[in-house]
């Protein structure tokens, strides 16, 4: 149905203020697959006198035939007078200021038009990279197509009339299934340098191209996103790595040199291992990706844990060699680990202590004789502890079936536990057990 209406279109690339619009009939959005908060959010707007909209990724979405997942709103209402329409609405953001209007279990997100922040008198704050700090001009609808990221993004839908208004060409390039950045890509990335973390994930979820303009200057400007605050590319990391599409935006975010800027120290010993970390690191990837897409529950504890994995092991390995014993070795990496990461990426605490305990209970998943398996099993990190022990396995690493004897465990009756253990014979079990080492460090060791 698309393509045929692709037909009524002029070439990309042409500078409008005449939308194209596509009455009902004309396009395949159908009313019903609009959210009823939504459509309830944009009629009382306009039975007040405001314009309103469907706007952004749901309307891309449903053009796509993918089910949205959630709907936002434009208008030319003020956020004041959004909040004062709704009983349950908020304001949220200072950077930029939206309304959350809650109808029911639903969340609306209802954002004022923006005006480009060039547009003469009317000034954004920006910063000396050209870094947008407030964008709170209003604007109308026009000049708040402009503003928004990529030409996908930037489509209107009008539930009453069943129209859809496209100001900045999107249209082609939802046909040509790519990425093209509203104006001048370097100036807009510079404005807003996480519109690179958008276009990989983007690119990734939608399996879609970046046009060549818009993916040439990414590499270059990539260094920008050490100037976004952590807290926001805490937020960003769990959007590209928890919205079902890890892996591919995994090989993206590599691909355009965007994932050192996120994960330093990973980055680099992805470059420089025998490809070990690689794969680990996308079968982290592919499992939560399958979790996800089975309706299984996921935690950024455990994707940061596999992420950050590569550099804990190679901090053990350095402290074990300054003479560490094993478990002051793993704290000292996973406390060295964390408080290098945190610097890019806001790691809460309720993520960051889970994250150490299974990095932790690694050293200890081993040693299972007398008590300890069962005390080890009733700790409330064991399942993810587990689990990752068969990451690691399942990345090539040799772990004397450890992985294997912890599924039959968990199977087995009282008795059957006590004989597996027992079985063990006098060594607590697997080959990695080293003996305790000596306080002073060995020869050879650099301290
Ligand atoms: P998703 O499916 O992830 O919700 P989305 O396109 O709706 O995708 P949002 O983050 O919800 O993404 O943003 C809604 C819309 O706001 C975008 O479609 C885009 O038009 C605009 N937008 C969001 N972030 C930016 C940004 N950093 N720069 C410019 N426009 C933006
Ligand atoms: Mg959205």
């Amino acid at each position: 149905m698309l393509k045929k209406l692709f037909k009524l279109f002029t070439a990309p690339g042409k500078a409008t203020t005449d939308p194209q619009v596509l009455t009902s009939g004309n396009h395949p959005i159908k009313r019903r697959q609009i959210s009823n908060g939504a459509i309830k959010t944009i009629e009382t707007l306009q039975a007040r006198g405001y314009d309103a909209y469907l706007v952004g990724g749901c309307v891309r979405d449903l053009l796509l035939g993918r089910h949205p997942k959630d709907f936002d709103v434009a208008t030319n209402a003020t956020p004041d007078q959004v909040k004062e329409l709704f009983r349950r609405a908020r304001i949220v953001g200072r950077r930029f200021q939206i309304v959350h209007v809650y109808m029911g279990r639903e969340m609306v997100e209802v954002t004022t038009f923006r005006a480009n922040h060039n547009g003469g008198h009317r000034q954004a704050v920006q910063s000396a990279q050209g870094q947008l700090l407030r964008d709170n001009v209003f604007g109308d609808i026009n000049e708040d197509a402009q503003r928004r990221d990529f030409t996908v993004n930037a489509l209107y839908y009008h539930p009453a009339d069943d129209t859809l208004f496209d100001y900045a060409n999107g249209l082609p390039d939802i046909e040509a299934r790519q990425l093209r950045m509203i104006g001048d890509p370097e100036t807009r990335f510079r404005e807003d340098p996480v519109r690179m973390l958008r276009a990989a994930r983007f690119a990734a979820k939608l399996d879609f191209s970046l046009e060549p303009a818009t993916a040439a200057p990414i590499p270059e400007l990539a260094p920008l996103l050490s100037n976004i605050p952590p807290a926001r590319l805490f937020d960003e990391f769990l959007k590209l790595f928890l919205a079902g599409h890890a892996l591919a935006t995994f090989r993206v975010l590599r691909e355009y040199r965007l994932f050192g800027l996120l994960f330093p120290e990973t980055d680099e010993l992805l470059a420089s291992d025998d490809g070990f970390n690689q794969r680990f690191i996308e079968q982290a990837m592919r499992n939560t990706d399958a979790r996800i897409a089975a309706g299984k529950p996921v935690t950024p504890a455990f994707l940061l844990a596999a992420l950050l994995w590569p550099v804990v092991v190679k901090g053990d390995a350095f402290y074990r060699a300054k003479g560490e014993a094993p478990a002051m070795a793993m704290q000292k990496a996973a406390g060295h680990t964390v408080a290098q990461q945190v610097s890019r990426i806001a790691i809460p605490r309720r993520f960051s202590l889970p994250m150490r305990e299974i990095w932790e209970m690694q050293g200890r998943l081993p040693n299972r004789s007398g008590r300890r398996a069962e005390h080890l099993h009733s700790l409330p990190r064991f399942r993810a502890a587990y689990d990752f022990v068969l990451l690691r396995e399942q990345a090539g690493e040799i772990l004397d079936n450890l992985g294997d004897w912890w599924t039959r465990y968990q199977d087995a009756d009282p008795d059957e536990r006590e004989a597996m253990v027992s079985k063990l014979g006098g060594r607590s079990g697997g080959g990695r057990r080293r003996r305790r080492p000596r306080k002073r460090p060995p020869a050879g060791a650099t301290s």
